[in-house]
């Protein structure tokens, strides 16, 4: 049987790009939403956007925390969206270590690809929003379009070194949103097919 998705999908990276960045989490009390994610993750789905957390948590690989903990942190990641009126339609994490050479870490795009087959998903028309190269080259290896956050200041890796290139750079989650809306549409149909974005019929 062939498959053709026709859902889009907006794939998220975890640590760093919605979340702030605690080295292995593994208490409920240091995961934080960054700044506007929210709002952003909202933004997404009223676009039309079904949106997917794909992280790799190697604490669990490393004895740091257990599946059962990361799923707590992962429960507190939706209730603290949907106060924001945003809805986390998936999340996939690949728990190895980085040594044991698995099938699913990033950048590898197994995690993508996985969730691409169980939620009807065009890669095509789809987007991997991420803080590091590793979600760049998942993004790109699955067929999607690609943004690299870099917070202002934060010129670590200067961009122009990496051995991809993101289709956009964003300074916060919030621009990368605004851009995956605007590009929302590779190919262009009839201007009165247009979906509204803001809401009116
Ligand atoms: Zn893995």
């Amino acid at each position: 049987m062939e498959l053709v998705g026709t859902n889009r999908a907006v794939f998220l990276d975890r640590d760093g790009t919605i979340a702030r960045d605690v080295p292995y989490c593994s208490r409920l009390e240091d995961f934080e939403l960054l700044e506007g994610v929210g709002e952003g993750i909202r933004m997404l789905s009223e676009a039309g956007f079904k949106v997917i957390v794909v992280t790799n948590q190697s604490g669990i690989a490393r004895g740091y925390f257990t599946e059962a903990m990361l799923d707590r942190i992962h429960q507190k990641m939706k209730s603290d969206s949907a106060s924001y009126g945003a809805h986390i339609d998936a999340i996939y994490y690949c728990p190895h270590h980085p040594d044991e050479g698995c099938d699913c870490r990033k950048p590898k795009p197994t995690l993508i690809l996985r969730a691409a087959r169980e939620h009807n998903i065009d890669l095509t028309e789809s987007f991997s929003i991420g803080d590091k190269l590793q979600d760049i080259e998942a993004g790109h290896a699955a067929g999607c379009r690609t943004v690299l956050i870099i917070p202002v200041g934060d010129e670590a890796t200067p961009p122009e070194e990496y051995s991809m290139r993101p289709d956009f750079k964003a300074e916060n989650f919030k621009q990368a949103c605004d851009w995956v809306v605007i590009n929302t549409v590779r190919t262009v149909p009839s201007a009165g097919s247009l979906p509204s974005l803001n809401g009116n019929p």
